[in-house]
């Protein structure tokens, strides 16, 4: 069974023995790179001048004051590596400045969650701060969404970051004086609202760093892309929405990015950062099966076709497709079955059954082979009862799929962001995201940032979706410093060509 196909790089063609490419202005020197012989052509005033150090002695003193002076101006490593350092400084100092501000943002969403495809107040917040800034927005982007660009003072390529803003129909436990007690009505049930899933950090920290890079564009050498997502827990029944929508809706189109950032808080140490390249979130598809028997008295049954026993048994059924169908040597897998709703009284065999669940898969091949042997077993018990199973799957978010090549490139950032020791590689999540539709169109990286508080064990604190979540707001100027630098980084080491990702969709 094939699994993700490994998207390293091509040999170069130099490396199989074709000839050596010319160092051209788009290639960053870099220490211990290879100075290309006398006689080619070098547009490159550093390596002009490193070639002149070996020349007479006599000539060797001015070459060397000359080549001090290039490091200062040369436009592909001096004044680039000076720019990226003075960037980053004015990074932290403008986080500092704005954290105040990202908590009250913070405190203010989680106060007044709005679900899915309803955040209108989240998204007007939104739209207002990013217009204060100066930043070009769009609105109504896959209803709620909010898109904003900002064109840096220097030419260069397009990087998007994205957050998400919706809350879950959840009734918060927590007791925190910004603490929701938002009431809605989800799936004709009435539910309380809260950010479980802290989407309302999500947004604060890129309202944050959205600051922090206005504040700075006469320097960026580029355009930054901040997309602000509804519905990413999954728009309500029968409508659409979320990522996927927001593409469709050309969220990125005009300007195009070339890559893409996101993050999303996790229960581990606060203010550390964990990524993993390739499948790092699974798929998350919909299932639903409608089991069609025939009503009758509860005390004749033979006289009808009980959909409720051969429900029971579907459930059942399903669970061996993942324990004792599926290999899971390739990749693990999931098959949840959480919603089971037929009859209304003791005495009466209904005439259906309705069933919801979940599918998360990290494999392509495995998830199709998963999709086949759902529709095959449930339809096959119910023949056997004499009743139908009607299937149904919908994708809710394919697999959340790090490029390798962005992710490799984009890691020591990270490192630099949250401090060495407090990077990790991501273990794989059976969680969804459908941060994956972004990259299905352009490479992107998802990082995951902790945020149970020093003193907590995260093995013990409530995961997301839980009424109890709690959320270490000082991880946040992590957060706000992540985005920005990731941004920076980016945009400072300019776009360099990796290939499209699709695999695991
Ligand atoms: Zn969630
Ligand atoms: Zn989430």
């Amino acid at each position: 069974m094939a699994a993700f196909v490994r998207r390293g790089p091509d040999r170069p063609h130099w490396r199989r023995g074709g000839p050596r490419p010319i160092l051209n202005d788009h290639t960053h020197l870099s220490p211990g790179m290879f100075i290309p012989s006398r006689g080619s052509k070098v547009a490159n005033p550093v390596v002009r001048r490193l070639r002149t150090l070996s020349r007479p002695p006599v000539r060797a003193l001015a070459a060397l004051l000359s080549l001090a002076s290039a490091l200062l101006v040369a436009p592909g490593v001096g004044a680039q590596a000076a720019d990226a350092s003075g960037l980053r400084a004015d990074i932290d100092r403008r986080v500092a400045q704005v954290d105040g501000k990202v908590v009250a943002w913070r405190r203010d969403f989680h106060q007044h969650p709005e679900l899915s495809n309803r955040e209108t107040r989240t998204a007007k917040i939104v739209a207002d701060h990013l217009r204060s800034l100066g930043i070009e927005v769009r609105t109504g982007v896959a209803r709620t969404g909010v898109v904003g660009v900002l064109r840096g003072g220097r030419p260069g390529p397009v990087v998007a970051l994205r957050a998400d803003m919706d809350a879950l129909p959840v009734g918060e436990e927590v007791d925190l004086p910004f603490a929701s007690k938002v009431r809605s009505t989800y799936n004709g049930q009435e539910v309380g609202v809260m950010h479980a899933c802290g989407h309302d950090m999500h947004t604060a920290m890129l309202m944050g760093a959205a600051e922090v890079l206005a504040g700075m564009r006469a320097q960026l050498p580029g355009t930054v892309k901040f997309i602000f997502q509804p519905a990413e827990e999954g728009p309500p029944p029968g409508e659409d929405g979320g990522a996927r929508m927001m593409i469709k809706e050309g969220a990125l189109d005009a300007p195009s990015p070339t890559a893409i950032f996101g993050l999303h808080v996790f229960p581990f140490a606060s203010g550390h950062l964990t990524v993993r390249p390739e499948g790092l979130m699974a798929s998350g598809d919909v299932l639903r099966i409608t089991v069609r028997g025939r009503q009758t008295h509860g005390a004749i049954p033979w006289a009808g076709v009980d959909p409720i026993v051969v429900a029971a048994q579907i459930v059942m059924g399903l669970q061996t497709i993942v324990s004792r169908q599926s290999d899971l040597t390739t990749s693990p897998a999931v098959v949840t079955v959480g919603s089971i709703h037929g009859g209304v009284r003791n005495n009466i065999v209904p005439d259906s059954v309705v069933m919801m669940g979940t599918v998360r898969t990290f494999d392509l091949a495995m998830r199709g082979d998963i999709h086949a042997r759902l529709r095959r077993t449930a339809e096959s018990i119910a023949a056997s009862a004499g009743a139908t199973a009607e299937v149904r799957i919908d994708t809710l978010a394919p697999v959340t799929y790090n490029d390798p090549t962005l992710t490799e490139r984009m890691t020591p950032t990270l490192r630099r962001v949250a401090g060495e020791g407090n990077v990790a590689t991501a273990k794989q999540t059976t969680t969804a995201e459908d941060f994956g539709y972004f990259q299905q169109r352009i490479p992107g990286m998802f990082v995951f940032l902790g945020i149970t508080p020093k003193g907590s064990d995260p093995a013990k604190a409530a995961p997301n979706h839980s009424p109890r979540f709690f959320a270490d707001e000082a991880a946040m100027p992590t957060g706000v410093r992540t985005l920005a630098n990731l941004a920076v980084d980016y945009l400072t080491q300019g776009a360099t060509p990796t290939p499209a990702s699709t695999r695991g969709q």
